[in-house]
């Protein structure tokens, strides 16, 4: 029987309706969440993802400030822009796009964001909480795929879940997540001889690689839960993720599209850190 499809988009609808909510709750006391977006050089993918990140606040009644950066921008300046953020009553998150430009040290700037406004859950301090199960910001593309996971109704206790990726910002973090949620964690990456020795005994996957076709129907498990990250483009130039879609479906429970999957979720918990940093702030 063919996987269910776990419907990203019509997840994130729910996610943001549940924040616009929120936003009105804290509006109705006078406050009205802010987020930060600072952008620095000209990098189209970037402006594309920082113009989504603005629209969304919009759309769910949160206040948003974009700051847009010559490339020359200096690291000192940059600095100084946070700080002055960080010290804004209005801003509830800061989000610095990624890439920086090479004479800018991303982690400095990480680093400057306030533990309160890191809305990324990016800083040492953030990876810190998450690693001791302390109450802090998750970054928003793990934190989005527990939800997906969560919208299966399956219990991660006691399941084997393996992640394949272990970046600082997706594979690590959501190996932490799946342990916290009592998962039994396997973390593959570039050095791992034999991926399929791994996923085959897992009950739910999560590829974060960025490689089409890293995880094919005979890596897959029957019934396991199939969580696609990956971002990339067929020999047609059409956005895909890093599983074989159509094989992987015919063997998995369920799985996220590409479009459609993890994609939107990380906008809206993006959504939904920001809204829990001003009720943070309210308290
Ligand atoms: P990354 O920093 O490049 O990390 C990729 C990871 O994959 C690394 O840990 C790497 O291992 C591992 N890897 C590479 N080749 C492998 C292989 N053949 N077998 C097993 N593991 C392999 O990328 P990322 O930032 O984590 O992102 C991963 C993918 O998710 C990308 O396609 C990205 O575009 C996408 N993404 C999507 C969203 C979204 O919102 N949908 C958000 C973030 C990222 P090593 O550590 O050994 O090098």
């Amino acid at each position: 029987m063919p996987a269910q499809l776990i419907n990203g988009l019509a997840l994130s609808q729910r996610l943001r309706a549940d924040v616009a909510a929120r936003v009105g709750a804290l509006k109705s006391r006078g406050i009205v969440p802010g987020l930060a977006v600072i952008l620095v050089g000209d990098d189209p993918a970037s402006a594309v993802y920082v113009r989504n990140k603005v629209k969304a606040c919009a759309e769910a009644g949160l206040h948003s400030v974009l700051e847009k950066h010559d490339a020359a921008l200096t690291e000192a300046e940059l600095l100084a822009r946070i700080r002055a953020l960080n010290a804004d009553p209005a801003i509830h998150g800061i989000l610095v796009q990624m890439p920086l430009p090479r004479h800018i040290r991303a982690q400095r700037v990480i680093e400057t964001i306030s533990t309160a406004k890191d809305v990324d859950g990016y800083s040492v301090q953030s990876a810190g909480d998450l690693m001791t199960g302390l109450p802090g910001f998750r970054p928003c593309t793990p934190y989005g795929c527990m939800k997906l996971i969560e919208s299966t109704g399956v219990s991660l206790r006691g399941k084997h879940a393996v992640v394949i990726g272990r970046s600082n910002t997706v594979g690590k973090p959501m190996a932490l997540m799946l342990l916290q949620a009592d998962a039994t964690v396997t973390v593959c990456h570039s050095a791992t001889p034999d991926l399929g020795v791994f996923t085959r005994q897992a009950d739910v996957v999560v590829a974060a690689v960025g490689r089409r076709n890293t995880l094919t129907a005979a890596m897959v498990k029957p019934g396991a839960i199939v969580i696609d990250v990956g971002m990339n483009r067929n020999d047609e130039g059409k956005l895909c993720g890093d599983a074989d879609f159509a094989g992987v479906s015919e063997v998995a429970g369920w799985i996220t599209p590409v479009p459609g999957g993890v994609g939107p979720m990380t906008i809206t918990m993006l959504l939904v850190n920001t809204v829990e940093s001003a009720e943070r702030a309210a308290t």
